[in-house]
């Protein structure tokens, strides 16, 4: 069987939902931006936080190798939350982990909802002081006694979109429950707003989907829950002072979570995946920097090996840096085997 990187791991970068993400020329303009506008913020925080983007999927952090070579690269990721590529692969590993959890349930017959939170706002509320009544409020929902009663098992994710009445801060959750009541629903999560300080939901501001076996499957039904806190898409029309207001409100916010059940679940998951992808193809994954190290001592394996990892990062893109090293830390006699693509300069050191 041939192997393939677990969802949203980004081996190569390169996933079968995203093509090559960290070339993605769309998500490399998004990216641009951010950089830009976390810069010009004056914000000390923000500034290091666009550094952290900058530099991501610059270096090949872990090399992944079986005995017949290295058969692939996983480049670092800065897992900032701002950062349109680690946001987009974390949404896709979060949506695998959870469709395998919710399939396995299904099969038992569990039946699913989505579930849609919102409360009222202006265009003059600042989005710090949403978030601080969402959060509230959502801490306060699950204790009620509708949440206790009616949700098995949970998994929710908070997603801020902008209109003409300013930021839309709201909570999508996907929760294991029977017939769910929409009136009693709408009670419990108004008490909760209001207890919170925010101005009262009305009817429309609670929203109850069944979620269909076929939503599952393709991942769609998940995407509203659970996909991104934010649209990359969308972010990158927002004005620069807008995208500032959210880095700060939603730094240290936990964005997404499910109960213990589901989450520890997911997370077996996500390892047991890994470890049978790894399995199959006879792999071992080590850190690029270990190998430099190895190869520098004059390690014969990692010797044996420098020349297929030279030839497999050069044709990457963006990776400048650790190509230098690595031809650095090659003996002389490599090195001349070695004939660099027409694009890539090399000072021999
Ligand atoms: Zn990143």
């Amino acid at each position: 069987m041939e192997s393939k990187p677990a969802p949203g791991r980004g081996e190569n970068g390169k996933s079968k939902e995203f093509g090559d993400i960290f070339t993605d020329k769309r998500l490399k303009r998004t990216r641009a931006r951010l950089i830009r506008v976390l810069r010009d913020s004056g914000n000390k925080d923000l500034a290091k936080t666009a550094d952290a983007i900058e530099r991501c999927g610059t270096w090949p952090a872990a090399l992944k190798v079986s005995p017949d070579g290295c058969g692939g690269f996983y480049r670092n990721q800065c897992r900032e939350r701002l950062c349109p590529v680690c946001a987009t692969l974390k949404g896709a590993r979060h949506r695998a982990a959870l469709v395998g959890v919710i399939d396995e349930r299904m099969v038992l017959g569990f039946r699913f909802t989505l579930l849609t939170l919102t409360f009222p706002h202006t265009s003059n509320d600042k989005l710090k002081d949403l978030l601080r009544i969402l959060f509230k409020a959502l801490a306060l929902f699950r204790k009620t006694a509708f949440f206790k009663k009616h949700i098995r098992g949970w998994a929710r994710g908070v997603e801020i979109t902008r209109k003409d009445n300013g930021f839309h801060p709201h909570a999508h959750f996907i929760v294991e429950a029977g017939f769910l009541n929409i009136d009693a629903l709408h009670a419990a999560w108004r008490k909760c707003v209001v207890k919170a300080g925010g101005r009262a939901p009305t009817r429309e501001g609670v929203d109850v989907k069944r979620l269909q076996e076929k939503r599952v499957k393709d991942g769609k039904g998940l995407n509203e829950a659970i996909g991104y806190p934010f649209k990359v898409s969308s972010l990158a029309k927002w004005p620069d002072s807008c995208i500032v207001e959210l880095a700060e409100a939603t730094k240290r916010r936990h964005m997404y979570q499910a109960c213990r059940k589901w989450s520890r679940r997911m997370k077996e998951r996500e390892e047991e995946l890994e470890a049978l992808l790894l399995g199959d193809s006879g792999s071992e994954i080590i850190l690029f920097r270990d190998f430099l190290e190895d190869l520098r001592q004059g390690d014969t394996e990692a010797q044996g090996m420098a020349l297929s990892v030279l030839q497999l990062l050069a044709s990457a893109d963006g990776l400048e840096d650790a190509v230098q090293l690595l031809f650095d830390a090659m003996p002389e006699g490599l090195r001349r085997l070695w004939s660099a693509p027409s694009d890539v300069t090399l000072c021999h050191a």
